[in-house]
């Protein structure tokens, strides 16, 4: 059990105040363990609102080092950055943003092998997709529906975005929507706007926190936004009984 302190009733007191959430709801928000797929565009934001709301620990995997073009989207970073590993550069960061959050990061390249290592060192709450890659996507979301762990995936390109959250045993997966056949290869560097996965990403994060809470997510819905027209769609989806999440 997690007994908030009186700094810890301060700092989050603007969310404890809340009636959705308040000090029991912040409780909840203590405890939470994530496992964070990738720290880029999407992974900025998501690993940002997360710690700053004081979830329990954020455990971030991802392989890059920063470059000058991440810069226009990463806002986790800064030009003193460039050239280092992401993940370093991340945990100093959040770190600094709020110390009571335990941020573990790896600088590695998922796959189903090395994945394993991950789950197996604790339980997590969630597994978040913040890649850029629809490999990683429906990777994420195999190992989702393979260790029963709920799960958030975000894509973006150029203005436009999608966000699903899953519970597999209950709710569709990635997979009962999107087909891994039918997704392109990727083709170097997609078009992007900064704002597109500061946008996604947020929700993500607001996903988490809010299936946490027991407040109305994306749960056998899929969001499409799209940023020009500013519409943000919901599209109600089943699950798919010959899909992976069903076996
Ligand atoms: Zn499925």
């Amino acid at each position: 059990m997690i007994i908030l302190t009186d700094k810890q009733k301060e700092r989050y007191s603007r969310q404890i105040i809340s009636p959705l959430i308040g000090e029991e709801g912040q409780e909840k928000i203590s405890k939470i363990k994530v496992l964070q797929i990738g720290c880029g565009g999407l992974g900025s934001p998501f690993a940002l609102y997360l710690t700053a709301a004081g979830i329990n620990e954020l455990t971030i995997v991802d392989n890059d080092v920063l470059d000058i073009s991440n810069l226009q989207r990463q806002i986790l970073y800064n030009e003193s950055q460039i050239g280092k590993d992401k993940i370093r550069s991340a945990k100093e960061v959040l770190t600094m943003l709020n110390s009571d959050v335990k941020i573990n990061t790896y600088k590695e390249y998922i796959d189903e092998d090395s994945i394993m290592h991950y789950l197996k060192e604790k339980n997590y709450d969630f597994i978040a997709d913040c890649s850029d890659n629809f490999k990683t996507k429906f990777l994420v979301n195999k190992i989702a529906v393979k260790h029963n762990l709920r799960c958030v995936i975000a894509g973006i390109k150029d203005f436009y975005g999608q966000i699903i959250t899953i519970n597999p045993k209950e709710t569709a997966c990635y997979q009962c929507v999107f087909s891994p056949i039918e997704t392109p290869p990727n083709e170097g560097p997609l078009p992007v706007i900064g704002v597109t996965p500061g946008i996604l990403g947020t929700l993500e994060a607001l996903e988490v926190i809010k299936t946490t809470l027991g407040l109305p997510n994306l749960e056998n819905k899929v969001l499409m936004v799209n940023l020009i027209d500013l519409r943000f769609n919901i599209i109600d989806i089943i699950k798919n009984e010959n899909c992976i999440c069903s076996a």
